[in-house]
């Protein structure tokens, strides 16, 4: 992973066209104790809505949480939005959930009444119910809890993932619980390229943003033919992406000086 440097800026401010593949929590937003407080400064909103309204500029908003939770959030008319890791789409003239997700929903209804059944004495953990797939939130547990709370957890899920029904994710002090399906946001991103740039729209450069595990996907299948972007505080981390970015308040200086120089190109 290299620091982001004037050759790939420029790279970016002279492309035809840009697509640009978001991530939220830890990228747009810092880290913070519990989910729900992961608010967009409205300043950065305003970037990403002068970013989005450039000539020859798309945005996609891919996130783990679930749809309408991150659309709230964002907030931005025009935009593309994905969650559930890109299970479920929204866009203009698009809206969709993957078939494979919708099965789901039932078993996801069941498992929330359980894990908050197996949980209710640990104020600590987190249930988050996100239709297609389920988060338990862990950040403020204390270490040395963190494998019993893990116990528990394959205690109520365990058959489930034994016959293949479900699948365990990690990401950053978070479990998520999932269908079985091999999309994620790699394909998401790939997918929306495929459906949404017109095959008249040649030379558009996608760059993706992320911070997590899942967003290795996105690095994988962006990097041999766009910018892709880790932010991270630890640049020692293996990573597919080719790039790092220290924090999401580099993240919007970034989008800025990418606005900016685009601006000047008169692109
Ligand atoms: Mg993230």
């Amino acid at each position: 992973m290299e620091k982001m440097n004037k050759k790939v800026m420029e790279k970016i401010a002279s492309a035809a066209r840009l697509f640009f593949f978001l991530d939220y929590d830890g990228t747009l937003t810092p880290i913070v104790a519990r989910p729900a407080m992961a608010k967009l400064a409205l300043h950065h909103k305003l970037i990403l809505l002068n970013l989005s309204k450039q000539k020859n500029t798309r945005m996609a908003i891919i996130s783990g949480r679930g749809l309408e939770d991150i659309k709230h959030r964002v907030g931005i008319p025009g935009i593309i939005y994905a969650g559930n890791h890109g299970l479920e789409i929204e866009g203009i003239r698009m809206k969709g959930v993957h078939p494979s997700a919708l099965a789901f929903k039932s078993i996801v209804k069941k498992l929330i009444h359980r894990l908050e059944h197996a949980y209710a004495f640990f104020p600590e953990v987190l249930v988050e119910d996100k239709t297609y797939s389920v988060s338990v939130h862990y950040r403020q547990a204390p270490e040395e809890k963190i494998d019993f709370l893990k116990m528990i957890l394959l205690r109520e899920v365990g058959d489930f993932l034994s016959n293949s029904q479900l699948v365990l994710a990690e990401g950053k002090k978070v479990w998520e619980i999932r269908p079985p399906t091999e999309w994620h946001k790699g394909r998401t991103a790939l997918w929306l390229l495929g459906r949404v740039v017109s095959k008249a729209e040649k030379n558009v450069l996608p760059v993706y943003i992320g911070d997590d595990i899942t967003d290795e996907d996105g690095f994988k299948a962006i990097k041999k033919n766009g910018i892709t972007i880790r932010v991270t505080d630890k640049t020692s981390e293996p990573t597919e992406a080719q790039y790092g970015l220290h924090s999401s308040d580099e993240v919007f200086v970034f989008l800025k000086e990418v606005m900016k120089l685009r601006r000047e190109n008169a692109l």
